[in-house]
């Protein structure tokens, strides 16, 4: 009998791990994995570039005219076989990673009329299912009848020291770990009091506090999860 496909929908806090879990998910069901973070970041990324930041001032009228001319895909780098975000053709991944656009993320995925550009995306990207989405309002907002919700908690700390290590694997020697605590604590802050579809965990989401979870654990946890509510379609 041919499998039902579902809405997976991996919401949680900034570097609580849920990008990895969702990606090995996704590949282990042969499902498609979208890192919306990863938009909101691009997003970011065309506000610096294009001159529409300063400190934490967006030039939102600019902004808003500009919201439909900035496209974001994702597309497979043929060198390493990983997904890699693309604003307007340009393979920006590793760019979007960086401190630069980390401390200003949360103040553009702030302006409403950026979260609704990207929901709008994110629900067409969805609409055939057979999907697993990462964020921060995918069960609430993005999919609010998503078949499986999972919301990933960890503290403060864990998060940070794992971005910490993060940076140093990738060559950034110039961060300490309490600047990426601060990053961490700031952003949590932003996301969770902001106006606009603030992080919060979805009534029916199934929490999962991988603090004390290896990778493996947390795998295993997740594809448990999905074969349990499969089984029960
Ligand atoms: O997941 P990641 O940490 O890369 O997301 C970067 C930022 O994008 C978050 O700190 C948050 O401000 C924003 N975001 C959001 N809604 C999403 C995904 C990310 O507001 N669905």
């Amino acid at each position: 009998m041919e499998k039902k496909l579902i809405t997976i929908a991996i919401d949680g806090f900034s570097s609580s791990g849920k990008s990895t879990m969702a990606k090995v998910l996704a590949k282990n069901i042969g499902y498609a994995y979208i890192d919306t973070g990863a938009m909101y970041r691009a997003v970011t990324l065309y506000c610096i570039d294009n001159g529409l930041i300063d400190s934490d001032n967006v030039n939102t009228a600019q902004l808003e005219k500009k919201i439909n001319d900035i496209a974001i895909s994702f597309s497979v780098d043929p060198e390493t076989g990983a997904s890699v975000t693309m604003l307007n053709g340009k393979n920006v991944e590793k760019e979007i990673r960086d401190m630069r656009v980390s401390g200003k993320v949360s103040v553009v995925a702030a302006i409403p009329f950026v979260r609704r550009a990207l929901v709008k995306q994110q629900q067409q990207m969805g609409d055939s299912k057979g999907i697993v989405m990462d964020g921060r309002d995918i069960g609430t907002v993005v999919f609010p009848n998503a078949e499986m919700k999972v919301y990933v908690d960890a503290s403060p700390e864990t998060r940070a020291q794992r971005r910490f290590d993060e940076l140093k694997a990738k060559g950034d020697a110039s961060i300490t770990y309490e600047e990426v605590l601060e990053n961490v604590k700031y952003r949590d802050h932003l996301d969770q009091t902001r106006e606009e579809s603030p992080l919060r965990k979805a009534e029916d989401a199934i929490v999962l506090d991988n603090s004390h979870m290896t990778p493996d654990e947390q795998n295993k946890w997740l594809l448990d999860l999905y074969n349990s509510i499969i089984n029960r379609l």
